[in-house]
């Protein structure tokens, strides 16, 4: 269920469909993080299943020119996000830092805790960075114009299509497919996806890391932020942080020599508990992390059918297992983000990075 009631699923599946036979349209497809091992079940394989090499292959039959991912760009968030919370944190100001790349949570605040705005993240959800940077630095780079790309995003849920419609980030992302609806596609072209050889998603917006992946699942965007903040400060890798499943976590670490207490909730009614906290002056955390569903992004609304506890769980495993297994795992290691601040940003909260990766909230009536 679409933690976000108000939103109905609208495919545009259709639309796809015909971008792919355009030919005057570049299509480029990025897949977000918890796609990798929740896309197999509707096939019939085992939950958490990671099947990344088959989905890549799989885009490429369906017919889209460029296959990337959004693990590149929860990879830029990560930068942004990370040096903005560096900064209020040094600065003492509007924490705790909340996190915003997830659609669900964001417009749950604008309606119940408008009060609370200033304190979510200004950065991009990856999805929308993605949208962003493929319609600027990858255009100019491949040499194509800006007008002939066509972004579609897989996602986990219907959320999505709601931030893509968002005023703010109007023409970024052109398709927001969930996990089922591109399981559909493949369907529809007879793919046998079980049997498929593995392929690697293409090079530049394709590249990744392991801090990236776990993004999918409860917990991940604050370990990965945490793996850049405590290098950038400390000059040492972060310790194990121990996250589990449960409705609210919390942990706190030694950074620059001051503490620094995080909370991670996932569910809307476990994250009012925190938030009423905020509200009340009482909050002991200097960052907060936020998924409106259960176990995060592995639970989302798009995903597949049936699920369960325990399936979601399987899936988080799926992505902690990729991080596990990535031979980087740090998003500031990404040798295409340092590539792309290189020649094309500057430095993380720059001008540019600012223009293109940060956004606004507003607040929302009620009804
Ligand atoms: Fe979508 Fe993930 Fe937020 Fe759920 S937690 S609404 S799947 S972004």
């Amino acid at each position: 269920v679409c933690p976000t009631a108000a939103l109905t699923e609208i495919s545009e599946v259709d639309k796809v469909w015909a971008a792919l036979e355009d030919d005057t349209k570049h299509v480029v497809v990025q897949t977000a993080p918890s796609i990798q091992s929740s896309l197999g079940e509707e096939f019939g394989m085992e939950a958490g299943t990671v099947v990344t090499g088959k989905m890549a292959a799989a885009l490429r039959r369906l017919g889209f020119d460029r296959i990337f991912t959004t693990d590149f760009a929860a990879d830029l968030t990560i930068m942004e996000e990370g040096n903005e919370f560096i900064k209020r944190f040094k600065g003492e100001k509007n924490l705790p830092h909340i996190t915003s790349c997830c659609p669900g949570w964001v417009k749950f605040c604008e309606h119940n805790y408008p009060d609370l705005i200033s304190h979510l993240s200004s950065a991009k959800s990856p999805m929308s960075m993605f949208s962003a940077i493929s319609k600027s630095y990858y255009a100019e780079e491949s040499d194509i114009d800006a007008k002939e790309i066509y972004t579609v995003a897989i996602m986990p849920c219907t959320a999505k299509k709601f931030e893509k419609e968002r005023e703010e980030l109007a023409g970024d992302t052109d398709a927001v497919l969930t996990t089922r609806e591109l399981a559909r596609m493949i369907k529809e072209v007879g793919i046998n996806f079980t049997t498929l050889a593995d392929e690697q998603y293409d090079e530049m917006l394709g590249a990744h890391t392991g801090a990236g992946t776990i993004f999918g699942t409860t917990g991940g965007v604050t370990e990965a932020a945490l793996r850049t903040v405590k290098e950038e400060l400390d000059g040492e890798p972060l310790g194990r942080l121990g996250l589990g499943f449960e409705g609210i976590q919390e942990a706190s670490l030694e950074v620059a020599g001051q503490t620094v207490n995080v909370a991670i909730a996932n569910g809307l009614a476990n994250a009012s508990k925190l938030l009423d906290e905020v509200r009340a002056g009482n909050s002991k955390y200097h960052f907060i992390e936020v998924m409106a569903c259960p176990n995060g992004c592995v639970g989302g609304g798009g995903q597949p059918l049936p699920t369960s506890k325990e399936i979601k769980q399987k899936r988080a495993l799926g992505l902690r297992s990729i991080d596990e297994s990535d031979s980087i795992r740090k998003s500031h290691e990404n040798p295409m983000i340092k590539k792309l601040y290189d020649d094309y940003l500057g430095e993380p909260l720059g001008g540019h990075s600012h223009h293109l990766l940060h956004t606004k909230y507003q607040k929302r009536d009620k009804n």
